[in-house]
């Protein structure tokens, strides 16, 4: 597991997980670690130690399989803390041993595994611009516990340290250069080593800037360390603490108790020698393990995503599909970004619009041209070589002809909203392409099944869901019809890994499933307008609640005649009058009478002046005028969030979501619905199934049946269950 060597009186303790791809830290490497380090320590020949690693990367982190189980166990409290301050303790023997330690950064140094780094007293790293450097934690709900939020910010300020510790900003090496979080770069391992063993000699009495010896000649931290920038107590500190608190709650509305943990961490830690200040770190370390926003955070963001991304739904027994050649029918706002990312991936993409101008340049900014114009900016941000762009234009291929289409491997149409002409490109298309192609569809709103019936090859076609701007935007909702077989599925599945997108599989129903839970989210904030409430507190519980934009202001966004036409037509195919679908009576007001559309006509909820800021038109308060008495802030939280999350619930007992973890997963990433919660099912899980089921009925009372509980969701808080079977996951992992 570590590999113990030593060379010119310089001890080698270079990681090695046999059992792992990466390095991980666990209980069996930190032991291992640390019997190599002592070994080293004892060792009177030994005149220092270089930390490294056998592998491309060096270390990644914890184990998040070993947190994911700690969370399952029931643990008080104490020994949770116990445990959170051993590798705390373990750092700082090293730290103060009295000989000097490198790191030799040879890939990825993440979390616990750059934590380790910054106890060394010297960090030298590979320059390899793909390596990744950094403190991720806060991204999972946790915070960097062996010693990151102390030693960060001592080492380099409290301002630079802000984004790597509060958003987990990963750098590369020479970034990492840059802000002072190494000392140098190597360009090979035998100059890397070569440069720590040079250094170690130089530097045989090595104590860290925040240590000093005390009259008995021990390592001991200092009580009067100058924090580079300032001190907190310092008017410099106080200038960054409080606006950087300020900051933090306008961005979280204080739903993320990480990010909490770490400003408490770095404004009390920094107050105190860092013996003291550690200790700090490891009880508010304790506090996130026992959190419930933590332990959803994990298994959602990196669990369910990971396992997402590797293909979990794929099924098994089709061999993996070699997609190299993609045709795109329609080049508009979607096609355009579908054919982007394509060709970024390195597929062929043919783009066919109705002529070739539109391929080229449908709307002025679409087609081939919106590619274009991405590589642009690509190449000025230094993200992409100019030869790398070219490759990519020259990989699109804009045609008004479906015989270019020969020989795709995938087809994905996006072309407008319309069943003739959807059915018109289905048949012209299936006449060119082989037969073992895939014909996916991009609609938003039509039953995948009956969008099938014209296909001559109903098994080969499936929905492939993106989400606008398809650029920027990570999940892909692919949507199996009635007849869409196995295969169709694993072709999709590998074209989704291919265009490194996250990809959920749900089973055909009007809406799918994320535009289904979406649409509750709008047509609630729509509904408490209609009820008077002021539209003010309304987008403020939306965003307060954690979702990234207001219901009325994202109506505005998604523009109100699309929501016009999807009731439309839920009315004419389900019987239901547009008047009584929830939101309905005000979005026709909105299209019918007041030709008030969305941000696109730069009239809706909103107004939208040339050269200035949008604000919530004054006419609503003549429509919608307000009641004497508003609700609190907390019941409309309670109101947004329950309803999407038991919309959520019906999507899973309907059968339309086919898994728990994909609820989730597509929660957050198609919609935005709030991280801290692990998503819609995790958010009930969050508050107690029994909570949960009170809740509703009491908003049903007040608001309507669409907040009723199901009978099986009552029968399931009744006995005591759960939508996750951790107690299997603890056993498991
Ligand atoms: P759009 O109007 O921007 O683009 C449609 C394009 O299709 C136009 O360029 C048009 O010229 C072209 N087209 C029309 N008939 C064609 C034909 N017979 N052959 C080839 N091209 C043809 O529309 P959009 O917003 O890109 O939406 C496309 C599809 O994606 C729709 O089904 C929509 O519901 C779905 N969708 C849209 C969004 C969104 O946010 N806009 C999100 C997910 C899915």
């Amino acid at each position: 597991m570590i590999k113990y060597s030593v060379n010119n009186s310089v001890a080698f303790v270079s990681w090695n997980m046999e059992s792992e791809p990466m390095n991980v830290i666990n209980q069996a490497s930190t032991k291992a670690f640390a019997e190599a380090m002592e070994t080293a320590i004892a060792d009177t020949n030994v005149k220092g130690i270089i930390i490294t690693s056998e592998k491309d990367s060096f270390i990644v982190g914890a184990d998040l399989k070993m947190i994911r189980k700690m969370f399952n166990q029931k643990r008080d409290v104490e020994t949770v803390f116990n445990e959170a301050k051993a590798l705390n303790l373990l750092f700082r023997k090293f730290e103060t041993c009295g000989k000097p330690i490198v790191a030799c950064i040879n890939g990825h140094a993440l979390g616990g595994g750059f934590e380790i780094c910054l106890m060394a007293h010297y960090r030298i790293a590979l320059n390899n611009p793909k390596t990744k450097i950094g403190l991720p934690e806060a991204k999972i709900g946790l915070l960097p516990g062996a010693g990151g939020t102390q030693r960060l910010p001592r080492l380099i300020g409290i301002e630079k340290s802000a984004p790597l510790l509060l958003e987990g900003k990963e750098l590369n090496p020479a970034e990492a250069l840059k802000m002072g979080l190494i000392h140098e770069l190597a360009e090979t391992k035998e100059e890397m080593f070569e440069k720590a063993t040079k250094w170690i000699l130089a530097n045989p009495k090595y104590i860290q800037p925040w240590d000093e010896r005390n009259s008995k000649g021990m390592i001991v931290g200092k009580s009067n360390y100058n924090i580079p920038g300032g001190n907190i107590q310092s008017p410099q500190g106080a200038m960054l603490m409080l606006p950087g608190t300020a900051m933090m709650y306008n961005k979280t509305y204080g739903n993320y108790p990480a990010q909490i943990a770490i400003m408490r961490c770095v404004y009390e830690g920094l107050q105190v020698p860092i013996e003291k200040a550690l200790m700090i770190e490891s009880r508010y370390f304790t506090q996130l393990l026992m959190s419930k926003e933590a332990k959803n955070m994990v298994r959602t963001l990196f669990f369910s995503i990971g396992e997402a991304n590797k293909g979990a739904a794929r099924p098994k027994h089709i061999p993996e599909a070699k997609i190299q050649k993609i045709g795109i029918l329609g080049a508009g706002m979607m096609g355009s970004g579908i054919a982007y990312v394509s060709a970024l991936a390195g597929l062929e993409v043919i783009l066919k619009d109705t002529t070739l101008e539109n391929a080229e340049k449908s709307n002025g900014i679409y087609g081939k041209e919106y590619s274009r114009n991405l590589v642009k900016t690509q190449i000025s941000k230094g993200k992409m070589t100019q030869e790398q762009g070219e490759a990519l234009l020259n990989r699109i291929k804009p045609t008004a002809d479906y015989a270019d289409l020969q020989g795709c491997d995938l087809v994905i149409e996006a072309v407008f909203e319309n069943r003739e002409v959807k059915a018109t490109v289905t048949k012209e298309t299936e006449a060119i392409i082989p037969t073992t192609a895939v014909f996916g569809s991009n609609t938003s709103t039509l039953p995948i099944t009956s969008l099938a019936e014209v296909s001559v090859r109903p098994e080969n076609f499936i929905g492939i869901h993106f989400f606008s701007p398809v650029d920027k935007m990570p999940l892909v909702e692919i949507i199996i019809g009635q007849k869409t077989s196995d295969y169709a599925l694993a072709v999709t599945i590998d074209y989704v890994k291919k265009i490194k997108k996250t990809p959920i599989v749900v089973n055909d129903s009007r809406g799918f499933y994320t535009s289904r839970c979406f649409g509750t989210y709008t047509a609630e904030g729509m509904e408490m307008l209609a009820e008077g409430i002021n539209p003010i507190l309304i987008e403020n519980a939306g965003k307060m609640a954690g979702m990234p934009v207001g219901p009325l202001a994202v109506s505005d966004e998604v523009s109100l005649d699309l929501a016009y036409k999807v009731m439309k037509q839920t009315e004419a195919d389900t019987g239901i009058k547009i008047e009584d679908i929830p939101g309905g009576k005000v979005v026709k007001k909105f299209v019918e009478e007041l030709n008030r559309i969305g941000k696109k006509v730069k009239k809706g909820f909103y107004e939208y002046p040339e050269d200035g800021q949008k604000y919530l038109w004054e006419g609503l308060k003549e429509i919608y005028p307000l009641k004497a008495e508003q609700p609190d802030i907390e019941h409309l939280k309670k109101r947004l969030l329950h309803r999407q999350a038991l919309e959520a619930v019906r999507c899973l007992e309907e059968g339309v979501l086919r898994t728990v973890e994909d609820a989730d997963v597509g929660s957050i990433l198609a919609w935005g619905f709030p991280a801290y919660t692990g998503g819609t099912l995790s958010y009930i899980e969050m508050i107690g199934l029994e909570q949960f089921v009170k809740d509703c009925d009491e908003l049903a009372d007040k608001y309507g049946e669409r907040f009723r509980p199901t009978e099986k969701l009552r029968e399931m808080a009744k006995n005591g269950e759960l939508f996750y079977k951790e107690a299997e996951v603890a056993e498991m992992v």
